[in-house]
């Protein structure tokens, strides 16, 4: 469902992307962890073109990316993305939030985008704040509704870049609970984070990248267990 190829990205002279080859299937939970500065952010973003590669190619579902206008708004749609910082939009209610992209860039009424944000709320836990502003709700409560805001895009695939690394403690199993269950239900995930438990328990597979490059990629088990690379080993002894 999303194929890179060979990608290369710079940041003037940093070589933030090297050589990238990664393959996700549909259903799979890709679980993507290494060290600060190895280009995880940069690779999530490229998936949804909010940075664009000097080389290689990144296909959705067989297509590569478009550049522009309405394809991107739909390639953005379809690529759910849920950021560290939760990004909601202030002025609007969390309703608002949910619905807006349904209308403007699904073209669904407004009645129905509506509906099917009561049911995201809802699935979420947070149907009770439908009418609040971001401001009023606690981080936890924000970031499940940028889950269900993705969600209601119908994307075919949600990347989620360290989703509760902003969180206090007691709000990030709440986030990591809706998260675990998109995942048991079949979606195709691409996953940043340093929650090892989630790691261990949701992915399917394991990537291990640093300095730009992927250095290891294979399952969780294996991987916490049984690190090959010495990066890898040093990366593990000291987070866990
Ligand atoms: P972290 O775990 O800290 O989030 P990361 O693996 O997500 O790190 P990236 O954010 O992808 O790493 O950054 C990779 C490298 O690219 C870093 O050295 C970073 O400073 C640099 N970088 C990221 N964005 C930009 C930018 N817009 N302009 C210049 N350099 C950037
Ligand atoms: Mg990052």
């Amino acid at each position: 469902l999303v194929v890179l190829r060979n990608v290369d990205k710079h940041f003037g002279a940093l070589h933030v992307l090297r050589s990238i080859d990664l393959t996700v299937g549909r259903g799979e939970v890709v679980v993507v962890i290494g060290p600060s500065g190895g280009g995880k952010s940069t690779l999530c973003r490229a998936i949804n073109r909010l940075e664009t590669v000097d080389s290689g190619e990144i296909l959705i579902d067989g297509r590569p990316l478009p550049a522009e206008g309405r394809e991107l708004a739909a390639l953005r749609a379809d690529v759910g993305m849920v950021f560290q910082s939760f990004n909601l939009f202030a002025h609007k209610t969390v309703l608002e939030n949910v619905t807006l992209g349904q209308v403007k860039v699904r073209k669904k009424d407004k009645r129905a985008a509506e509906r099917r944000a009561r049911e995201l709320l809802d699935r979420v836990g947070v149907a009770s704040q439908a009418d609040k502003y971001p401001a009023q709700l606690s981080g936890g409560q924000q970031q499940r509704v940028a889950i269900a805001r993705a969600l209601a895009m119908e994307p075919k695939v949600m990347l989620f870049d360290e989703p509760t690394s902003a969180l206090d403690p007691e709000m990030i199993n709440e986030v990591l609970e809706v998260m675990q269950q998109l995942a048991r239900e079949g979606m195709t995930m691409v996953v940043v984070t340093h929650e090892m438990g989630f790691a261990r328990s949701a992915a399917h597979r394991v990537v291990f990248m640093a300095d730009g490059r992927i250095v290891e990629e294979t399952t969780p088990d294996q991987f916490f267990s049984n690190p090959r690379s010495d990066r890898a080993k040093d990366f593990l002894s000291k987070i866990l």
